[in-house]
């Protein structure tokens, strides 16, 4: 087993013909485009950890939400399996925020710790009006994230070395308590930002802008501020909603 961490991305469903300004802050109004939704495995010294657990399925994603593809093998379970992982035997679970495309499914991880930011957890179970939707607060069901409301450990900024080399810390704006992933890889600073940087281009910015928020957000100073953490310590960072972040079965 390798000392440094590796990442692999894995397709967990798709968001057909999505409103492209939605991640852009405005940009490109009136493009349509289909949208990955991405869940990650890290592997380092024997430990697996997932990072964020996918959407629900297409028929409760239809009826509450935004409609998905999620063929057969897209559907988080398989896709885990899929590359020889049983679910059970995750360590860890770390949910980036707790928006429904991010943290369905976890139920499956019966024996793993689930990390999540204080302020998220206390924002989901009551968001504004605005947000309730994503956070399935008033829905007649509960949210999906409180499936494993016992198994989770709310914890209070940054996390060093959750395992060797993998780091946990706040990237706040588009929700208040979101949080990303950094793995020490081989090949440097890896960083699996989550909704923070939805596609390539948002990182890449456009030459006026540096980086492009998520046009989905509460707090743009707070934004702000995590593009910059970012910038200091991340090499490489993965979009969430990208196909391009798919291009390779694992980084680095
Ligand atoms: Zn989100």
């Amino acid at each position: 087993m390798s000392d440094f961490p590796i990442i692999k991305p894995l397709l967990v469903g798709v968001f057909p013909n999505f409103e492209t300004s939605t991640f852009l802050y405005g940009k490109r109004q009136g493009q349509k485009e289909d949208f990955p939704c991405i869940m990650f495995l890290i592997e380092v010294n024997g430990k697996k950890i997932v990072v964020d657990t996918g959407p629900c399925d297409s028929e409760k994603a239809s009826k509450y939400h935004t409609p998905i593809i999620q063929t057969d093998e897209m559907q988080p379970y398989n896709a885990l399996t899929n590359i020889g992982i049983n679910p059970e035997e995750v360590d860890y679970v770390v949910l980036s925020h707790l928006h429904w495309d991010h943290c369905s499914n976890c139920k499956m991880f019966k024996n793993a710790r689930f990390f999540v930011q204080k302020a998220e957890l206390s924002y989901a179970i009551a968001p504004s009006p605005l947000q309730k939707r994503p956070y399935e607060i008033g829905f007649d069901r509960l949210p999906s994230w409180m499936d494993v409301f016992q198994q989770m450990e709310p914890i209070e900024g940054d996390l060093y070395d959750l395992v060797k080399g993998v780091h946990l810390v706040t990237l706040p704006g588009h929700t208040p308590g979101l949080m990303g992933v950094l793995a020490e890889t081989k090949d440097g600073v890896y960083a699996i930002a989550s909704d923070c940087v939805p596609l390539n281009e948002n990182w890449e910015g456009d030459g006026k802008l540096k980086h492009i928020p998520n046009g989905i957000h509460i707090n743009l100073e707070e934004y702000e501020h995590s593009f910059d953490k970012l910038d200091k310590l991340a090499k490489v960072v993965l979009a969430a909603h990208d196909f391009k972040t798919l291009n390779k079965n694992q980084y680095p």
